[in-house]
C-alpha cells in the first residue's frame, strides 16, 4: 500500500538532524489508500526521513466486521523497501517477480524495488475481520537503488527480551540482534511490546529514532514534554544520541531509527529517487508497461500514474 500525494514532496523545512535527544510529537497526517483510513507519519513536511525509513501508513484496526475490500491493485515502485507489518488480519502479496506471499502478525514481508517493480497487496478471500497494521517504506542508497527487485519473508523474527517488554527485530539490528532482512544502510525497525511498568530499550546513538504507536499509548522518558503520553496518530521523533529509551505504558509500537540518510529524496506518488526527472520518467513507464515493472497478476484492477504536478501546468 502506498501513494504520496503532492503535498507530501513539499520540501523539508527546518527538519532537525545532527542535534542530540528530543522529544518532538507531531501529528500523522490522515490519507485514504486501498478503501482505508491511514494515519502517515512520515513522510511530514518538517521531517521527510528518520534513518533510511521515509514512509509510514499506520492503518486500522478496521472493524471486526468490515466487508470492504481492502487492498490495492498493481502499482510500481523504484528505489525503495516496502516492509508490510501486521498486528492483526492477514493480506496478500503479489508482485512481478512472481512471488505470492501471506503475511500475517509476526512475519515480516519486505520487498525491493531497485531500478523498477510492482505489486499488489490483496485481502484474503471469505476473510473477514480487523485489519490493523503498517506499511513502511525504506529508502535505498545510491549504491543499491539501481539494482535488481527482490523479495523476502520471514516467518520467524528474533525477539529481544526487555524488563517490562519486548522487542521484535522486523528489520536492522536492536541490541546487538540482528533481523533476516536485508537492510541496505545501518538501521532498525522493531515491534515493542511494553506492559503497564517502565521499559528500557537499549538504542544506537548513531542513530536517530522515532515511535509510531499502534496501539495503547506510552510516556518516553516518564515525561513527555506536554505530559501526556504518546497516542496512535502521532509521531515522536527522538532525535540522535540516545543510548537507551525509557518507556512506560502499556502499547504496542514502531521502532524505527537509523544513521541519517545520506541525502535529501524526492518522493512522489510511490517513487523514491533523487530528482524529478526520474519520477517523470517512472510514471511514463508504468504506464506504457515497460519492462522495468514487469506483470503483476492479481484480481485487482492496476493503477495507473497520475500527471505530476510539475508537469501539468497549472495555468489557471
Ligand atoms: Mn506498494
Amino acid at each position: 500500500m502506498s501513494a504520496v500525494n503532492g503535498e507530501d514532496t513539499a520540501p523539508a523545512t527546518g527538519e532537525r538532524t545532527g542535534g542530540g535527544p528530543v522529544v518532538d510529537v507531531t501529528a500523522s497526517r490522515d490519507a485514504e489508500v486501498g478503501g482505508m483510513r491511514v494515519r502517515r507519519a512520515l513522510p511530514q513536511r518538517a521531517r521527510r526521513t528518520v534513518g533510511a525509513w521515509c514512509f509510514a501508513d499506520h492503518f486500522g484496526p478496521t472493524p471486526a466486521d468490515h466487508s470492504t475490500r481492502a487492498g490495492i491493485g498493481p502499482h510500481p515502485h523504484i528505489g525503495l523497501h516496502t516492509v508490510t507489518w501486521l498486528v492483526e488480519g492477514e493480506l496478500v502479496h503479489r508482485d512481478s517477480l512472481g512471488s505470492e506471499q501471506p503475511v500475517r502478525p509476526g512475519q515480516v514481508n519486505l520487498m525491493t524495488a531497485g531500478h523498477g517493480v510492482s505489486h499488489a497487496e490483496e485481502p484474503v478471500p471469505g476473510h473477514r475481520g480487523a485489519l490493523h497494521g503498517i506499511q513502511l517504506w525504506v529508502a535505498q542508497p545510491e549504491s543499491t537503488r539501481h539494482g535488481a527487485a527482490a523479495f523476502e519473508h520471514y516467518a520467524d523474527l528474533p525477539v529481544v527480551e526487555l524488563s517490562g517488554g519486548a522487542a521484535t527485530v522486523l528489520v536492522g539490528t536492536l541490541a546487538g540482534v540482528d533481523s533476516p532482512s536485508r537492510g541496505d544502510t545501518a538501521m532498525v525497525g522493531a515491534e515493542l511490546r511494553t506492559g503497564t511498568g517502565s521499559t528500557a530499550v537499549p538504542l544506537d546513538p548513531a542513530f536517530e529514532h522515532a515511535l509510531v504507536v499502534l496501539d495503547g499509548a506510552v510516556e518516553v522518558g516518564g515525561a513527555t514534554p506536554s505530559g501526556h503520553p504518546v497516542l496512535p496518530g502521532r509521531l515522536c521523533y527522538l532525535g540522535l544520541g540516545r543510548d537507551h529509551l525509557e518507556l512506560s505504558g502499556a502499547s504496542t509500537s514502531l521502532l524505527l531509527g537509523g544513521v541519517p540518510f545520506e541525502s535529501p529524496v524526492v518522493m512522489w506518488w510511490n517513487f523514491v529517487g533523487r530528482s524529478r526527472e526520474e519520477m517523470t520518467t517512472a510514471a511514463d513507464d508504468w504506464n506504457i508497461a515497460a519492462p522495468r515493472f514487469g506483470t503483476t497478476v492479481s484480481s485487482l484492477t492496476r493503477i495507473p500514474a497520475p500527471t505530476p504536478p510539475w508537469r501539468s501546468g497549472r495555468r489557471t
